[in-house]
């Protein structure tokens, strides 16, 4: 395959994206800065970050006295369309789990 650019050849690489197993392929020129992404490779990555749900590291903060909470950064956010002053409701089913469940 040719550089559409400069009509060296270009390199095949496959990108790795976190959480997901499926690989992106993009065509990178070592010549010029062409780069592309195939486009069905990176469809079947997004579609797999879909499907993955989300488990994401979170520090446990203090909010005042005896009460202590949690942020939730923007993908949960985005995820869940959450906007201030929600209502959620938490449930704690067992000693390891805490259910977070949006009306
Ligand atoms: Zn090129």
């Amino acid at each position: 395959m040719k550089c559409p650019k400069c009509d060296s050849n270009i390199k095949k690489v496959e990108v790795s994206v976190e959480g997901a197993e499926n690989k992106v392929v993009s065509y990178q020129c070592p010549n010029c800065d062409y780069f592309e992404f195939e486009p069905i490779s990176s469809k079947k990555v997004v579609e797999e970050l879909r499907e993955t749900p989300l488990k994401i590291k979170q520090t446990i903060v203090k909010l005042s006295k005896d009460r202590l909470g949690i942020y939730l950064n923007s993908h949960i956010i985005r995820s869940l369309n959450l906007k201030k002053g929600e209502d959620i409701y938490v449930s704690v089913p067992d000693k390891k789990h805490i259910i977070l469940e949006v009306e």
